[in-house]
Parts: C-alpha cells; sequence; structure tokens
C-alpha cells in the first residue's frame, strides 16, 4: 500500500506512472523524475531489472545498430523450423501468433528499409551510449562499465565485404572503426591465438560494456533519492481509461476482490517489454513487438584475468558474443521466436559452451563451468527493428518500449528523447524514425 506521503503523490494531476521495472522504465524514471516530473515505477517483479535486463549481454554496441531482420532472413527462418540448434529460430507452433508481425517483419528485410532502419538506430545507440557514460560519471555510478571496444570477428570473404559496407555507411555518419587482418586481430586480441575459422576481425573502439542490472539497481536508488517512488511486486492488470484518455492503471489485488481494485491516477509510460503490447491491446492499439528469447551463460573469470579476452567479441552470424564482464566472462546469444517460454534448456548452454571452447580453447579448459549462471530472456523485437518512443496516439499514454537486441545500448538515450517529448522539447537528435505513431501506421 502507499503511505501517507505518496497517496498525496498518486493525488497529483501530473504524476507519471512508469509500467516497467526493465532498463526502459528504471532510465525513464530517473529521467522524469531529474526534471522534477512526480513519478511512480511500478514493476511486478520485487526487485527491478528481473526480466530481460537481467544478465543481457552488457554491450553498449552503437557498432551492431543493424535490425536482424537483414536481407536474406526469409529463407534462414524457413531453414530455421527443421533445426533445433539453429541461431535465430522459428518454431512451428509460434506461427498463429506471428501472423501480422511476422509479415512486417519480412517486408522490412528489403534492402532499402533495413539500410534506412541501420541508420536511424545507429543514431539512437551512438547518442545514448555517450550520455550513459555521461549518466556514469555524472552520478558516479559503479556497473562493471569499461570501454575496451567490440571485435566483431568475420569467418569469410562474404562476411567481410557485408561488414565493411555497413560499417562504411555508418563511418560516414560518425562510426570509427578498423579493418583488421587475421595478423593485426591477433596482435590487438591475442587471446584469439587457437580460434578456429576467423579471417580476421572489424574493430570498432567506441562501443562499451556494462552490467545492465546494476546500473539499473543503482539508478533506480537515485531516482528515489530524487524523490522518485516505486511500487515494486505490483503487477499492473489494465489501464484506466475515460472519455477515450488514459488516466490511470489498475492494479491486481492481492486479495482477488473486484470492489477492492486499487487505482492510481496519473499519465502511463508502457516500459513493459514484452508485456507491452497485452497492456495495450484493449485500447486498440497493436503494438508490433514479440518476443525473441535469447541465453546468457556468466562464469567466474577473477583467476583468469590477465589472459581473458580484453574486447567484446562478437559473431553476427552466430548471434553469438563474449563480454568480459568485471571479473566474470558473459556469452549470450541466440534468438528463439518461441511465445513467452523463459525455460532455461541446457541444450542451448551446451551450445554456447561449445562456441567458447572453439574460439578460445585455452581458457575454455580453465573455467568452471559447472558452476557458471544459465540464464533465458525475452527480446521485446519490433518487427522493423525500430524502438517505439513518444505519444502513443492515445491521449494519456506514452511509450518506451521494442527495443529488441539494443535495449541496453539505447535505454539512457530513449529515456532522454521520450523526457524531451513529453515535455515539448525538441529531441536532441531527430526521433521522427521512433515515433510510435508511424509505427502503427505502418503496420496497418
Ligand atoms: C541474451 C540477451 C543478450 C542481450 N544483450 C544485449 C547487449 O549486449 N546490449 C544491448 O544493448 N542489449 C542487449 N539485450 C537486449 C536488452 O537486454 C533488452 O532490449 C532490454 O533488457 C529490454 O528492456 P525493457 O525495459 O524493455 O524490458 P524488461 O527488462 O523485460 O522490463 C520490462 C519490465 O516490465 C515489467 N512488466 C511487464 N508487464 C507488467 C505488468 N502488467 N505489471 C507490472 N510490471 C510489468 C516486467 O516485470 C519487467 O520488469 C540482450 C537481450 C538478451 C535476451
Amino acid at each position: 500500500m502507499l503511505n501517507v506521503a505518496q497517496m498525496k503523490a498518486s493525488m497529483t494531476a501530473d504524476l507519471t506512472i512508469i509500467i516497467g521495472g526493465g532498463l526502459l522504465g528504471v532510465t525513464s524514471f530517473y529521467e522524469l523524475t531529474a526534471r522534477d516530473m512526480p513519478c511512480v515505477l511500478i514493476d511486478a517483479e520485487p526487485q527491478v531489472a528481473r526480466r530481460t535486463s537481467y544478465a543481457n549481454g552488457g554491450g553498449l554496441h552503437p557498432s551492431l545498430p543493424d535490425p536482424w531482420n537483414n536481407p536474406g532472413i526469409g529463407r534462414h527462418l524457413f531453414a530455421s523450423l527443421f533445426n533445433p540448434n539453429a541461431p535465430m529460430k522459428l518454431h512451428a507452433g509460434q506461427l498463429p501468433h506471428l501472423i501480422g508481425w511476422g509479415f512486417s517483419f519480412l517486408r522490412h528485410s528489403a534492402r532499402r528499409h533495413y539500410d534506412a532502419i541501420t541508420k536511424a538506430n545507429f543514431d539512437l545507440a551512438e547518442y545514448s551510449t555517450r550520455q550513459t557514460e555521461a549518466l556514469q560519471q555524472f552520478l558516479n555510478l559503479d556497473y562493471a562499465q569499461a570501454a575496451p571496444g567490440t571485435l566483431k570477428l568475420l569467418r569469410s570473404e562474404a562476411e567481410r565485404q557485408e561488414a565493411l559496407r555497413l560499417a562504411d555507411m555508418l563511418a560516414a555518419k560518425g562510426l570509427d572503426y578498423e579493418a583488421l587482418s587475421h595478423a593485426d586481430m591477433l596482435a590487438r586480441e591475442p587471446s584469439l591465438a587457437a580460434a578456429k575459422d576467423i579471417i580476421g576481425a572489424l574493430y570498432f573502439p567506441g562501443d562499451g560494456i556494462g552490467d545492465a542490472r546494476l546500473f539499473c539497481e543503482s539508478l533506480a536508488q537515485a531516482a528515489v533519492a530524487r524523490g522518485g517512488i516505486m511500487r515494486l511486486g505490483t503487477k499492473v492488470k489494465g489501464l484506466l481509461v475515460e472519455g477515450g484518455a488514459v488516466v490511470g492503471v489498475r492494479l491486481v489485488n492481492p486479495n482477488g476482490r473486484q470492489q477492492d481494485e486499487e487505482q492510481i491516477r496519473g499519465k502511463v509510460v508502457l516500459a513493459a517489454g514484452v508485456g507491452a503490447p497485452q497492456l495495450a491491446r484493449p485500447l486498440g492499439l497493436n503494438l508490433p513487438i514479440r518476443p525473441a528469447k535469447g541465453y546468457s551463460l556468466t562464469l567466474d573469470a577473477r583467476h583468469l584475468v590477465a589472459v581473458r579476452p580484453q574486447h567484446l567479441l562478437v559473431d553476427p552470424m552466430q548471434h553469438i558474443a563474449i563480454t568480459p564482464l568485471g571479473d566474470r566472462l558473459r556469452i549470450l546469444g541466440m534468438a528463439e521466436f518461441a511465445g513467452f517460454d523463459t525455460r532455461v534448456e541446457p541444450r542451448r548452454l551446451r551450445q554456447l559452451r561449445g562456441f567458447f571452447e572453439r574460439l578460445l580453447p585455452d581458457l575454455a579448459g580453465r573455467l568452471d563451468w559447472q558452476g557458471g549462471a544459465g540464464w533465458a530472456g525475452l527480446r521485446p523485437m519490433s518487427a522493423d527493428g525500430r524502438p517505439l518512443i513518444g505519444a502513443s496516439g492515445v491521449d494519456g499514454l506514452w511509450l518506451n518500449c521494442g527495443h529488441g537486441h539494443l535495449g541496453w545500448t539505447k535505454s539512457v538515450g530513449s529515456a532522454r528523447i521520450l523526457a524531451d517529448i513529453m515535455q515539448g522539447r525538441a529531441p536532441e537528435i531527430e526521433a521522427a524514425p521512433f515515433s510510435p505513431d508511424a509505427a502503427l501506421r505502418r503496420l496497418r
């Protein structure tokens, strides 16, 4: 229950209610609170960052803004129906739930959409990464942050050509990169000496690393210190609608009695990750967001600090990466269209381990695999690869969701854009590509 001071706050006409305590909700909570807007953050979990923002790859990646529906994705997805180990896998049972979204996903894989969205995403990812660094310094946050850069590993000449094409396109917008031969790559990252089948890499010095869960926990506390209120362990049952406008939220009542239902009134920011479409649907809003399941495996690497990889290592074709995260190593990957299932499949963890063993065989033998922490989370994937940030088209409802595989990278920038739009200011970068209104029209 709210205490008296909190009750008063919840009566405030200009209260903002943020649904979701993951990366997008917490950054929105901080940004709005820091601008003196009274806010309450609500999450069903007992602590912030317990769903998709819990154990992600930790990469702040302006270098990887390309959506996953790249040209040719249709063929890969079809083939994945028959391959249980496909890095990006479509489960046949999910086809009925993916019909409208899936057509849009495939339509946007055409080269002209793919390139335009990649450029827009780069602007947001770059802006957001720099804002994350600024926030870290301003608040003196500690979340195992580092700025070593990414090595995008290449396995064939065709891969190198496509990686160079994308990098050159983004270099025109400010992306810094270096093409490395096999020898140059080993000079930069000696831990790859025994790696099999790698012909070289692209090096992106502007990418960073950080533990998203630690970041969310610290930032949420910073928002509370500025007067924000958190209601954790509290599930939103639905949006409160009056005269066609959203005027608050209805909470799930622990005692189950309809007449005791608690309501909080205020404008609403929907930052509920893969839960956003369900909350928006009764308003007639069909948010183009579906879950894409990914895995991570985190290992203690304290004893290997001198010999472990120094960079983020990304294999784009296999959708797998390795992150040196403080004194841990995290291996992550896969994208499965498997509905809302978050079970951790041991088979997928074995695949992550196999990848590591082929890439870093010497190191693999020195890690405690039994003690590793396996995890699975659901990326909120939008149909065209762009997040939805701003006014929903329904009065009183704002969106900050659908950030897919780059929600950590884009979170701080997205929250700033949202706050600017809510305050009637011009965002610091072009925000039109992320307009929810445009995304909803595109889907119709
Ligand atoms: C394996 C993996 C690796 C990744 N690696 C990276 C990476 O290296 N870099 C990067 O930038 N991104 C990465 N991502 C993506 C990133 O983690 C996500 O984009 C991001 O976590 C999404 O945050 P979110 O706030 O939208 O969703 P979430 O973190 O899921 O937060 C949504 C919150 O809403 C709450 N909620 C939903 N419905 C309700 C309701 N009705 N009532 C109350 N609360 C509700 C949930 O409890 C949840 O806490 C990765 C993702 C995965 C799965």
